[in-house]
């Protein structure tokens, strides 16, 4: 494996020490199901004393101001920028994330612009309007005037998933860190070895405790900080079984909570849409790092006048959804993290032949070893089938037609989740009226770009809060509001 050191001692983080753990586990490239390095094995009590060198962090990191904080983050991406052209080849085992996506967008891109975006101060302070107040029993006659500031939380547990590890982090920890909170941060089990590499560039730029980093195969580490009292905010993204289950058991110590969840995007078709960019959309993120993306446009409502074209074009754009190594300059698609998520979404798949749907593209597995799954495309259905209803977090699309705009909107809101959505319309008049009309956190018209600092999160099962850009910071904060006679 070029560039990776199998044998490698990879450490956890506490309190500005790299701690050797007694156990380790495997970590299997998804491409080849090679063994690549041995991840160490963190216990509870790691986590609670991980939350714990935090805390004991955090009266000095917080004591400074947003300039000095925005200062090391700024260090903190120039030292990241020059290492992480390393990791490439660490992360692209790690995720079986093809040459494209591993280099231009596990890698580089958001990752480090989100630590740049959150070295430059933000204003935070709001003055309030003065108010008459008139005498009574509590105070007398006076003109109260005041500031809405805010407040760094405390210690904050990043708990992310797998699909990409270093920009789940990095969008939580910089806004985090900026506000004046400390860090653990506890990456996904199966791909957690570029999260230690940068633990250990931050734990060079950084004073001691300010990041940690704890790394286990089981929930159970997770779970502790969520249980510990130390621990003050859990800023977790991830599905939304496991989010309900973090709120709940957070609720004993009353967490500040941020949840990113999961998604089933939908994206309108109008019948005077443009047939062909919104095919190019749902193509362009049908097979991108094989389907496991949540703001992916995985239900497609399809105006009945257009349905058969749309199929048609669907199935011609699979062509070239070539499957295979991930390493190849050619793959488009390559393998799903794991066996057992592959196992997952052909099941997912299966449930939907049982239930009716007709597979049109893909839906058999793909010779090659590793994990992989053949881009999939399902009509025939209809809005209780499982596989509208859930999540696949592979390369599977649904498509149902629909009668009309209101008829769409119904359909998409027809759902658990409320996370990213789409519309194609003939104007952006009509799809702006459309996008007002549904449940879900972010709406993207005639296009599926994102704005990267709007912000960020879900309606419904897609999650609790915001994130990105000032909304990352406002997330991250207490608000204080400190009031005087004028
Ligand atoms: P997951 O929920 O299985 O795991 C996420 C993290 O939670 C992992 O680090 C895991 O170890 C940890 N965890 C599991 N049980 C825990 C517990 N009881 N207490 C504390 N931590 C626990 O998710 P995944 O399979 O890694 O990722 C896929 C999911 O993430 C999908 O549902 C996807 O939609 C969602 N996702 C959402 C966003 C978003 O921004 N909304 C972004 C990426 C992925």
């Amino acid at each position: 494996m070029s560039g990776i050191d199998v044998e490698e001692e990879w450490k956890i983080l506490i309190g500005g020490e790299h701690v050797s753990t007694e156990n380790h586990y495997d970590i299997i490239d998804p491409n080849t199901t090679e063994v690549i390095g041995h991840a160490p094995e963190a216990t509870d009590q790691h986590a609670i004393e991980a939350a714990a060198a935090a805390k004991e962090a955090l009266r000095s990191w917080k004591a400074l101001s947003m300039d000095e904080r925005c200062g090391y983050i700024g260090r903190a991406a120039d030292a990241i920028e020059s290492a992480c052209g390393d990791w490439v080849n660490l992360v692209q085992a790690e995720t079986g994330a093809t040459i494209r996506v591993a280099r231009t967008m596990q890698v580089a891109g958001a990752f480090v612009d989100r630590f740049r975006y959150y070295s430059r101060p933000h204003e935070m302070e709001q003055p309030l309007a003065p108010l008459y107040s008139a005498a009574s029993a509590l105070a007398p006659e006076s003109l109260i005037t005041g500031n809405v500031i805010r407040q760094p939380v405390g210690v904050v547990a990043c708990i992310t998933p797998y699909n990409f590890p270093l920009v789940n982090v990095a969008g939580k920890l910089a806004p985090a860190l900026a506000m004046g909170n400390t860090a653990v941060i506890k990456p996904a089990p199966q791909d957690p070895l570029a999260i230690i590499k940068l633990g250990e560039i931050l734990n060079e730029v950084l004073p001691p405790g300010v990041v940690n980093v704890i790394v286990g195969s089981s929930p159970d580490v997770g779970a502790a900080l969520v249980d510990t009292k130390d621990v003050d905010m859990i800023s977790f993204t991830g599905s939304s079984t496991v989010g309900a289950k973090i709120m709940e058991s957070g609720g004993k110590t009353m967490k500040r909570l941020l949840m990113e969840l999961g998604g089933k995007g939908a994206l309108i078709m109008t019948e005077d849409c443009d047939v062909q960019a919104a095919v190019g959309g749902i193509a362009s993120v049908w097979g991108f790092h094989s389907g496991q993306i949540c703001t992916a446009p995985t239900r497609v409502i399809c105006h009945r006048d257009i349905y058969e074209p749309t199929i048609e074009a669907l199935k011609a754009v699979s062509e070239f959804m070539t499957v295979g190594d991930a390493r190849e300059e050619g793959t488009l698609v390559g393998p799903v993290i794991t066996e057992s998520h592959r196992d997952r979404v052909e099941a997912f798949i299966q449930s939907g032949i049982d239930d009716g749907a007709e597979v049109v593209v893909g839906g058999e597995r793909p010779k090659q070893d590793g994990f992989f799954v053949a881009p999939t495309l399902l009509t025939d259905c209809t809005p209780d089938m499982h596989v509208v209803k859930e999540e696949a977090f592979g390369p599977v699309v649904v498509v149902m037609p629909h009668d009309g705009d209101d008829h769409a909107v119904e359909l998409a809101n027809n759902s658990d989740y409320g996370l990213f959505s789409y519309v194609y319309a003939g104007n952006t008049t009509r799809a702006y009226e459309i996008a007002q009309k549904l449940e879900s956190g972010n709406v993207a018209l005639n296009s599926i770009a994102p704005h990267m600092y709007a912000p960020f999160g879900g309606f419904k099962m897609s999650g609790v809060g915001r994130d990105r850009g000032r909304w990352g910071l406002e997330a991250y904060s207490e608000i204080q509001a400190i009031n005087w006679p004028s």
